[in-house]
């Protein structure tokens, strides 16, 4: 259902039932005091007769009903136990036997009678015989009946009148309300079928919630449009970094179509140079499906208290030989276990390594050393050295300093966005120093760790 429609709805359903039942009140209020007062003043009336009963002694009681209660239109009767009238006036015949029951006590009423509407009083006297009977009183209030009508019909008139004019009312106010939203539907409905990434704007004089809504979407907008860039940069930069190396395999195969066969020396260059590219393409896979892997599952960490200088030396007596190339490890810790992913921690550790040993010189050392709350490992290299102007670039995805360079030593340019989504996954933070032609420090700080605070 629709939102208007909903609103519009219950506001109706609800003054519906809230104006009926102050109306059905208001009716029954009004007829319950009007007849109450007519009562009452019968009450008076058959008050005053009694006490002239009471007090006279030269007339009849009969004579004296017949004076002391003028009437304008009813019935006065008295009733003896047997409900018989024994005296009655009336001034219409429709109205004679209308009298009610004999009762010991006092009571009032009214009494619909051949279409007529009465008040009536009945209160017991001792009659003139010394028999006890009810004196009652009739007083017709049709003329009252016909103001409860009149008042029954303009209450039925205002409920439709109410009804009309709040009908219309909500129409407008469900408008309001629900236009901008349908605006703001049909602006997303748009971006989703054109994908271009509009906001929509934020109108002063719109609601706070819906300029909350319009916020909230732009930001959206905002993130799908750096998303959608990312993703598509990411694919543009892939398919780029695959590129070469598919245009050198084909123009070696090219050529070795046309000479290789017979001349033996392109024959061995093109063999080398093939297996060289799809060693490079190997590794740019890999590290693709890395990135993707661990930018996938952002929150699955497997934390085990480890020893980490025990890791890093693992690492780091593997890679000499594999790089035949020292790598010195200081130590000087406090303690030496924290809570860590090893897997994922490997991969960080191997990434900073492989990058010293490919723009490094000759040395390459590690230093562990710790405080209270973390470790601190620094990756020291006296390579070629980043460039200041660079240093703020060299984690973003395919970011190479120099391209030639980065290719000859086979780089993806993948390792350090790898290595920054590692660490902001880990808590770990890195920070680097960099001379050109002296040498590059990386730096990274890894909390110790508190198992449940981490693994969360
Ligand atoms: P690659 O796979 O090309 O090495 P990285 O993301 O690991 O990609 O590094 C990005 C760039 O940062 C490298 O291409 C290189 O130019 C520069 N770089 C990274 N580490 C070092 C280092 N230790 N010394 C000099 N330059 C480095």
């Amino acid at each position: 259902m629709r939102l208007g429609t909903r609103i519009r709805l219950y506001i109706t359903v609800m003054t519906v039932i809230l104006i009926i039942s102050v109306n059905i009140f208001v009716y029954v209020l009004f007829k319950h005091f009007s007849i109450a007062s007519e009562l009452n003043q019968l009450e008076t009336r058959s008050i005053n007769i009694i006490e002239e009963i009471k007090q006279s002694d030269n007339r009849t009681n009969e004579e004296i009903m017949n004076n002391g209660y003028i009437l304008s239109d009813g019935y006065i009767s008295v009733v003896n136990k047997d409900d018989k009238p024994i005296v009655n006036f009336t001034t219409n015949v429709d109205y004679n036997n209308i009298q009610q029951p004999f009762q010991s006590k006092q009571y009032k009423k009214t009494v619909a009678y051949k279409g007529y509407h009465f008040a009536m009083i009945s209160l017991p006297i001792v009659w003139e015989n010394g028999d006890v009977v009810n004196l009652q009183l009739y007083e017709n209030v049709d003329f009252k009946y016909e103001s409860f009508q009149i008042l029954k019909w303009i209450l039925i008139g205002s409920v439709i009148l109410l009804l009309l004019v709040i009908f219309y009312l909500n129409r407008v106010i469900t408008n309001i309300i629900t236009q901008p939203i349908l605006k703001l539907s049909k602006h997303i409905k748009e971006t989703q079928e054109t994908r271009d990434y509009q906001p929509v704007e934020v109108q002063q004089n719109d609601s706070y919630e819906l300029q909350e809504l319009s916020t909230s979407f732009n930001d959206m907008m905002n993130k799908l449009q750096e998303h959608d860039e990312r993703q598509q940069a990411f694919i543009m930069n892939a398919s780029h970094e695959l590129k070469t190396p598919i245009t050198v395999i084909n123009s070696y195969s090219q050529m070795l179509q046309r000479f290789g066969k017979k001349d033996k020396r392109t024959l061995d260059e093109s063999i080398h140079a093939i297996g060289d590219e799809a060693k490079k393409m190997k590794y740019l896979t890999e590290q693709l499906l890395f990135y993707a892997q661990i930018t996938k599952n952002k929150k699955e960490n497997n934390l085990e208290y480890e020893n980490i200088v025990d890791l890093i030396e693992e690492i780091t007596h593997r890679l000499k030989h594999v790089y035949e190339q020292d790598i010195k490890v200081e130590v000087s810790c406090e303690t030496t276990e924290a809570w860590l992913d090893i897997a994922l921690f490997k991969q960080l550790i191997h990434i900073f390594l492989d990058n010293a040993h490919k723009y490094g010189e000759s040395l390459i050392v590690v230093k562990i050393s710790d405080n209270k709350d973390s470790f601190k490992i620094e990756i020291i290299d006296d390579g070629i050295g980043i460039p200041e102007t660079d240093l703020p670039h060299i984690f973003t995805r395919f970011y190479r300093v120099d391209k030639a360079r980065s290719r000859g030593t086979g780089g993806s340019g993948l390792g350090l966005s790898i290595a920054q989504e590692i660490a902001t996954q880990q808590n770990i933070m890195i920070e680097v120093t960099s001379k050109v032609n002296f040498g590059s420090t990386f730096v990274l700080t890894v909390p110790k760790g508190v198992k449940n605070e981490t693994s969360l």
